[in-house]
C-alpha cells in the first residue's frame, strides 16, 4: 500500500499512482481526503486509504469518491458512524506512537467500532515510531507495540468480530522488521528510493535506488568583479574576478533557503557550483567561474547526477538540518515533472 501523500513525497502523485496501478498495485495511502480525490478524479483505481482526519462536512466525499476512511479514535468512528451512510473504514490503533488510532487498551471500545452499523471495517493498522533505529530500547519499544498490536487482534477474533486486513509496517519497518510483514505495507519513503539519512540510505544502497533528479536552468551567466557583492543584503562578496550564474529554482521550489550563501552547490556539466548569496523565491545564484563554456539554458542538477558528480536529497537535508522526507515532500508545485523511464 504504497503512501502517495504530499504528492508521493514531491513526485507527483498521478504520475507515481498511475504507474503503479498499472504494474497491478491496488491499494494506496494518503494523508487526507483531497489527496485521495485528485487520485480519483485522475482514474486512480483500487483502494486508497485516508491516514488522517476528515473533517465531517467532508464525509460525502468520502462516499462519493469511494475513499476509505482511517478511524482516529473512538470518538471519530461514532461521529462517522452517524453520517448514516456506508463508509469503508480500517481502524487506526494506537500502540505507543501517540499520535492518532484508538488505544490498544480499549479492546471494548474498538469491539464497539465492529458493531456500527454504517461502518465498513476493511483493515486495521498501528504505525511504529521507533522502528527507524535497532537500538536495543527502541527494538523492545517496537516489540512491544507489535505485541499490543497482535493482542488486539487476538481479543478481536476471540470475540467472534472476524478481522480484516491488518499492516504495522512503513518502510523503516519492511526493512527492520521484515517478520511483521502482514497484508499491507505503508511504504513511503523507501518506494522512491532514499531513506531518511545517507547513513540508513548507504546502509540499503544495494536494494535502493532514487528515482528523483531536481533540475533547474541556467538563466544568465555574468562577470561579478572583484569587489562586487551580489543578491538580496549583498550577502555575497566577490573576493576576485568571477562568473556566476542566476538558476531558475528558489525557496518557493523546495530548494531550502538555509542553503544560501555557501552552504549548499549544485552540479552543472559535471562540476560543483557552490550557491552564493541568499536564496531567492524564485531563483538562486551559483559560482561558475571554474565551469567552462556554461551558457544559458544549461542544466543544473540540484539532487542528482552530473559526471562523476553527485548530490542526493540526504545530501540536501544534511546541509539543511532536516531529512530526505522534507526535501522531497517540500518540492514545490510549480516544477514540471517529467518522467523518465
Ligand atoms: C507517512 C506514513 C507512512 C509512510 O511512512 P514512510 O516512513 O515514508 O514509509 C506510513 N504510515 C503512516 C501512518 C504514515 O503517516
Amino acid at each position: 500500500m504504497p503512501a502517495v501523500k504530499a504528492d508521493a513525497y514531491g513526485h507527483g502523485a498521478i504520475l507515481v499512482a498511475k504507474e503503479l496501478n498499472r504494474m497491478g498495485v491496488d491499494a494506496f495511502c494518503v494523508a487526507c481526503a483531497a489527496e485521495g480525490i485528485s487520485l480519483r478524479k485522475h482514474g486512480i483505481t483500487g483502494e486508497i486509504l485516508v491516514l488522517g482526519y476528515t473533517c465531517p462536512d467532508a464525509f460525502p466525499l468520502l462516499e462519493q469518491f469511494r475513499l476509505t476512511q482511517t478511524i482516529v479514535d473512538y470518538h471519530y468512528a461514532v461521529r462517522l458512524n452517524q453520517y448514516g451512510r456506508t463508509i469503508h473504514v480500517h481502524i487506526g490503533i494506537d500502540t505507543g506512537m501517540h499520535r492518532l488510532g484508538e488505544r490498544c487498551e480499549n479492546i471494548e471500545q474498538i469491539c464497539h467500532i465492529f458493531e456500527m452499523k454504517h461502518l465498513k471495517i476493511d483493515g486495521l493498522f498501528t504505525h511504529l515510531c521507533v522502528s527507524d533505529t535497532l537500538k536495543p530500547q527502541e527494538q523492545s519499544y517496537t516489540r512491544q507495540q507489535a505485541d499490543a498490536f497482535y493482542h488486539v487482534i487476538a481479543e478481536l477474533k476471540k470475540r467472534g468480530y472476524s478481522c480484516p486486513r491488518i499492516h504495522l509496517q512503513s518502510s523503516y519497518g519492511v526493512l527492520n522488521y521484515p517478520e511483521l510483514s502482514e497484508d499491507y505495507a505503508r511504504i513511503g519513503i523507501a518506494l522512491y528510493g532514499v531513506l531518511s539519512t545517507s547513513e540508513d540510505t548507504n546502509r540499503w544502497k544495494d536494494i535502493l535506488h532514487p528515482v528523483l533528479s531536481l533540475k533547474a536552468r541556467v538563466a544568465a551567466v555574468k562577470e561579478l568583479l572583484a569587489g562586487e557583492a551580489a543578491g538580496y543584503g549583498l550577502q555575497f562578496t566577490a573576493d576576485r574576478d568571477m562568473k556566476i550564474a542566476a538558476l531558475t529554482i528558489g525557496y518557493a521550489d523546495g530548494l531550502p533557503r538555509s542553503l544560501s550563501c555557501g552552504n549548499g552547490s549544485v552540479l552543472i556539466h559535471g562540476h560543483r557550483a557552490p550557491i552564493i548569496g541568499r536564496i531567492c523565491m524564485d531563483q538562486c545564484l551559483v559560482d561558475v567561474s571554474q565551469i567552462p563554456d556554461i551558457k544559458a539554458g544549461d542544466i543544473a542538477a540540484l539532487i542528482g547526477r552530473s559526471g562523476q558528480e553527485e548530490i542526493t536529497a540526504c545530501d540536501l537535508a544534511e546541509q539543511a538540518g532536516t531529512i530526505s522526507n522534507e526535501i522531497l515532500s517540500r518540492l514545490g508545485a510549480r516544477l514540471e515533472r517529467v518522467p523518465v523511464l
